[in-house]
């Protein structure tokens, strides 16, 4: 194991400090992933509510006495699709992933991002390790323990090559500087250092980690919850999903209840369309 640096340790101090004061808003996810659902703005009686404007001045106070006729609107909202209502109500979560599940995740364009810059920044000196499950199909490990010990050795190669790179780019900056050969520096960056890692972070692997803000509405939500917690997405973005509707279910459960019950309705009723009622059309 390679020694991480200072920013990835008070990365790891922080998941720790997050999790102590928020034990049911977080989880950790792998061998360095994290994620927390910080904050939500409005609940179930937003979406009734704002659904109602259409045809009546009632109101509901609260997200907590909910009637049967506020729950049958709800599941009817969900099931028919009506979106807008949806769109009142939102979430922060931030989360530490590898890049590669980034990329998955970047690509629901309806939501708002606030990431990790490496430029400004060293890279998080850790990248992502499948464990076990990870790399096991139907009980068959595609990837062996010789193999991921050199995945994790060739990893842990590009960390210390970083390192000792940024440390003689720094080195040389420095030097140059106390030759007059560079002017000082002025304000909080420096813009030779700067350019040293935003060269440097090319060689970051796509298993390296990175740290996010995501602030979307539940409507899309939904539809990331709809494509990620499918079987057919990839593992780590599964987990990540799974992870992230627990935080969201505990938060509001007539919601996620609700939801899970239209998107498993609407999964049985298209295996009937495919297959026929009895199962052998
Ligand atoms: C199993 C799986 C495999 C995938 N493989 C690939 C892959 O190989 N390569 C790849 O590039 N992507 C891949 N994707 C990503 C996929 O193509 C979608 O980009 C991703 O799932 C986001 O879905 P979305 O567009 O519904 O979400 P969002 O971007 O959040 O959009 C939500 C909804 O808003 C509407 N919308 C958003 N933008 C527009 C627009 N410009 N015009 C009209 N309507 C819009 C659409 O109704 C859309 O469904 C994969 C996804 C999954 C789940």
């Amino acid at each position: 194991m390679h020694e991480i640096n200072k920013a990835t340790a008070e990365l790891q101090e922080e998941m720790a400090r997050r999790i102590a004061l928020n034990p049911g808003g977080t989880r950790r996810i792998g061998n360095f992933g994290f994620i927390e659902l910080e904050e939500t703005w409005g609940d179930e009686a937003t979406i009734i509510n704002t659904a109602r404007i259409s045809t009546t001045n009632q109101r509901l106070q609260n997200g907590h006495d909910f009637s049967e006729r506020d729950r049958a609107l709800l599941y009817q909202l969900l099931r028919d699709q009506h979106g807008t209502p949806f769109e009142t109500v939102y979430f922060r979560f931030r989360f530490i992933a590898p890049i590669f599940v980034l990329r998955q995740w970047v690509k629901h364009r309806i939501s708002s991002w606030n990431e990790f810059s490496m430029r400004y920044r060293k890279p998080i000196s850790v990248a992502y390790v499948p464990d076990a499950a990870a790399c096991t199909v139907d009980g068959f490990a595609v990837l062996d323990e010789a193999a991921i010990t050199e995945y994790e050795a060739l990893m842990a190669q590009l960390f210390d090559w970083y390192e000792r790179q940024y440390s003689a780019a720094c080195s040389r900056i420095d030097l140059a500087r106390e030759r007059g050969k560079l002017g000082p520096k002025e304000g909080g960056r420096d813009p030779y250092r700067g350019r040293a890692r935003e060269l440097l972070r090319n060689v970051m692997p796509v298993a390296a980690y990175s740290d996010v803000y995501w602030t979307v509405n539940f409507r899309s939500l939904m539809n990331f919850f709809k494509l990620r917690r499918k079987k057919d997405a990839q593992y780590e973005i599964r987990e990540y999903a799974d992870a992230a509707f627990a935080l969201f279910a505990t938060r509001l459960p007539l919601l996620a209840e609700t939801m899970q019950r239209v998107i498993d309705e609407s999964a049985s009723a298209a295996a009937d369309t495919v297959q026929g009622p009895s199962g052998n059309a």
